[in-house]
């Protein structure tokens, strides 16, 4: 839609990993940056944060998915034992 933009959990909601506040801070900064480099053209700004933001925001809920099922999956509390003894990569 033109002239919109979304940043931080309304961009991006995934499972609670410690990272969504941090992301959603991270977008204000490169959307701020986004909007210094193109001060007439607001759909350019957009389109070069958005680019970035689906990128980083897939990767971090993938990695969100994968320590929520570590947490709370089928095999836990074990698969978090694993991890926590080191017996388990995340990625
Ligand atoms: C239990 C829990 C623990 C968490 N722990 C961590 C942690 O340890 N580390 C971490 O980084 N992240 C953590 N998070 C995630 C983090 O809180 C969010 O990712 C972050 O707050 C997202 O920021 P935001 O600005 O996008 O959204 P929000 O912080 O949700 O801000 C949105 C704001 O918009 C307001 N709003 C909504 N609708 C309207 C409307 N119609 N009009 C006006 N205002 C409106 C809301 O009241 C709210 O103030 C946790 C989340 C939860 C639920």
């Amino acid at each position: 839609m033109p002239g919109v933009t979304l940043l931080g959990d309304a961009a991006h909601l995934s499972p609670p990993n410690g990272e969504g506040a941090n992301l959603a801070m991270y977008d204000g900064a490169e959307l701020g940056t986004a909007i210094a480099a193109h001060p007439d053209d607001a759909e350019a700004a957009f389109v070069q944060y958005e680019r970035a933001l689906f990128l980083r925001s897939a990767e971090a809920a993938a990695e969100a998915a994968r320590d929520f099922e570590l947490c709370f999956g089928g095999d836990a509390p074990r698969s978090l034992i694993r991890l926590l003894s080191g017996h388990e990569q995340t990625r």
